[in-house]
């Protein structure tokens, strides 16, 4: 299915962020891990189970008026690592964006290890955890050590 056919599956948004490729199921988790509610006033769809050709199933998420950040795209990558981002202005696809982990996520998740001086209170300190396997994936602390994966990882 080509973009633009999911593009008419779901409300044409005018502007905004089409989510797509996501595995089936996960929308929302998207949703969630991104903080999107609805609660805010914006238009979302969900489209889940969308057939297509790359991944057999997928889910679909737009927002209308709201333009992932880089920062964003990048904590997408936790659960939706194979998605890809379009932003769309005046109904086209202005920017195309692939989730990627990125290799080092800084103050954007928490540390599992709950002794970790970075979970500590009052710690001026900017949690920092390294990608160091993409593939598997593989998430380590960069001030304990700790190996986990993205599923272990909160987000701050
Ligand atoms: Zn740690």
């Amino acid at each position: 299915m080509s973009v633009e056919e999911t593009q008419l599956l779901v409300r044409r948004i005018k502007e905004g962020t089409v989510i797509d490729h996501i595995r089936s199921g996960e929308a929302l988790r998207v949703l969630q891990i991104l903080g999107i509610t609805g609660k805010d006033g914006e238009i979302v769809s969900v489209a889940m189970n969308v057939p297509s050709s790359k991944i057999g199933k997928k889910d679909v998420v737009k927002v209308a008026n709201r333009f992932l950040k880089p920062e964003e795209t990048d904590k997408l990558s936790l659960v939706a690592p194979q998605a890809t981002v379009n932003l769309i202005k005046n109904y086209k696809v202005s920017e195309k964006r692939k989730v990627e982990l990125p290799r080092v996520f800084k103050g954007l998740l928490k540390c599992p290890n709950p002794t970790c001086i970075s979970n500590a209170p009052g710690e001026p300190i900017v949690p920092t955890i390294d990608v160091i396997d993409r593939e598997m994936p593989l998430l380590k602390c960069r001030f304990c050590q700790r190996l986990f994966s993205p599923g272990e990882a909160s987000l701050l």
